[in-house]
């Protein structure tokens, strides 16, 4: 029996505009090469300016996981040559990192909550990207992203399977997204996951031999590696063989690992000080400051979510699994009190809209003021339930405002008490058998005649007014 012990390292890009040590863009994409200047690209004789913000977002990032933050903090070169790494070195943090001994606590389903130990989160310069271009058979080096700053989270080997890593890199982007210091998108590879991996034969002491898993960009290629990792290593060492030391690769396609190269250690990087950098130093006047900038963090907003609005954990937890959307839904409540019907219709119709891709959850056409004008309108059937539906979907579509759409479409409900009166009056009439049999004591057909007026009053009257005049017309022929 073998216990899996894990560990990560995740890297997020930090969402500075400008990158770590000059002033080059750090927005994603643009043309190959367009977003380098003489320092990122490595030219000899350049000198690198810190950019203060991105020290400030590490803070931040480490406050949310609840790190000791050092006041004195320099820079080490971690030296390897890979050809889009032009300076053959990064600039990183090994001796005195940023941040220390954070945790984390994760909850995951069926085993209650556990605390992730951080052990540090350093400050770093990303790489750049080697294009290849398999037509021409060459591979074409782009320095976009080199010198974007990075921070690498650095947890303790306290996983024991897929499940809690998952969750953890779940509840860290939502931090970070929270903190606004990373977007967290794994698809443009805003944040990059390392699994160091081995397995302790049960009742030993001793770590077993580990392998990382280098730059997994989805959640679901954590959890596959991870499975397959365990797996792999089970059998080696049920033949009685040694799991071997080293870096291996994800196979997306087939589901399995491969070895990508012995594994270094620290000191085969031949770290130093870099020269060229100063050491930083922070004030707790400077910590105070930043500390007192950070917004409401998520694990509070779901509380505050389950215990004053009374919603149910789930729905509480489809919120702020989003920032964007939770923000949405606290302005649309300070503006009709009535969190559950708003959450209902953010669940239900707004976030099915966004999943389908009709929308952007960071770009909402319409104000939340405006949207909770519209769950109002239909909590008060002032608008049919179903038409306040298709009222959302031409909002989204048109971006036209709620009175315009419910105006020119004959949604709103006018309250027509002439014509009330009289369409009841028919109903009636012509009913005169089912009418004397409400008389006679057959309560229950009730139903059948509210059901014919409805019918017949649909966007004329509310539901409710309907009912009332029905019972005071019963009630006098009585
Ligand atoms: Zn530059």
């Amino acid at each position: 029996m073998f216990i899996p012990v894990i560990g990560l390292e995740v890297h997020a890009e930090l969402l500075t505009d400008s990158k770590i040590f000059c002033g080059c863009s750090a927005e994603f994409g643009g043309d190959h090469n367009t977003r380098c200047c003489p320092s990122c690209a490595g030219f000899p004789g350049t000198l690198p300016m810190l950019n203060k913000r991105a020290v400030e977002y590490a803070i931040r990032a480490g406050f949310t996981m609840n790190c000791d933050i050092n006041k004195l903090t320099y820079w080490d070169r971690k030296n390897y040559f890979y050809p889009d790494l032009p300076t053959a070195y990064q600039v990183s943090q090994l001796y005195l990192p940023l941040c220390v001994n954070g945790k984390v606590d994760i909850n995951v389903d069926g085993e209650g909550s556990k605390q992730i130990r951080i052990h540090q989160i350093h400050l770093e310069e990303d790489a750049g990207k080697l294009v290849h271009d398999d037509f021409n058979n060459v591979s074409l080096a782009d320095y976009n992203r080199g010198g974007i700053p990075l921070i690498e989270i650095v947890t303790e080997p306290d996983f024991s399977n897929a499940d809690e890593v998952k969750e953890f890199v779940e509840k860290i982007s939502l931090l970070l997204q929270y903190a606004g210091v990373c977007e967290c998108r794994m698809e443009q590879g805003q944040l990059r996951v390392d699994v160091n991996i081995s397995l302790m034969r049960q009742g030993d002491e001793k770590l077993g031999t580990r392998a990382e898993i280098k730059n997994l960009n989805s959640i679901k290629s954590i959890t596959r590696a991870i499975e397959y990792e365990i797996k792999r290593q089970t059998e080696i060492l049920q033949n009685g063989e040694k799991v071997v030391q080293e870096t291996r690769r994800f196979n997306e396609n087939r589901g399995t690992t491969s070895s990508l190269r012995s594994k270094v250690d620290a000191h085969d990087y031949r770290y130093f000080p870099d020269p060229d950098i100063p050491a930083v130093t922070i004030t707790q006047a400077e910590l105070d400051s930043i500390r007192e900038q950070l917004p409401e963090l998520p694990d509070t907003r779901l509380e505050r979510y389950i215990d004053e609005y009374k919603l149910t954990p789930v729905n509480a937890k489809i919120l702020i699994a989003d920032r964007a959307i939770s923000d949405f839904f606290d302005e649309a409540v300070k503006s009709y009190n009535k969190p559950k019907s708003i959450s209902d219709f953010i669940i239900v119709e707004l976030l099915r809209r966004i999943n389908l891709g009709e929308l952007d959850a960071n770009a909402i056409p319409f104000s939340a003021q405006e949207f909770a004008r519209l769950v109002q309108a239909a909590d008060e059937q002032k608008i049919a339930k179903n038409n306040a539906k298709t009222t959302l979907r031409y909002m989204i579509e048109t971006g036209d405002s709620l009175d315009k759409i419910a105006e020119e479409n004959g949604f709103w409900i006018k309250e027509d008490r002439e014509k009330l009166v009289s369409t009841i009056d028919k109903i009636l009439a012509e009913n005169e058998n089912v009418v004397a049999e409400y008389l006679a004591g057959e309560v229950k057909v009730f139903g059948y005649l509210m059901g014919q007026c409805t019918k017949a009053l649909r966007g004329v009257c509310t539901p409710q007014s309907i009912k009332k005049e029905l019972e005071d017309k019963l009630g006098k022929l009585k």
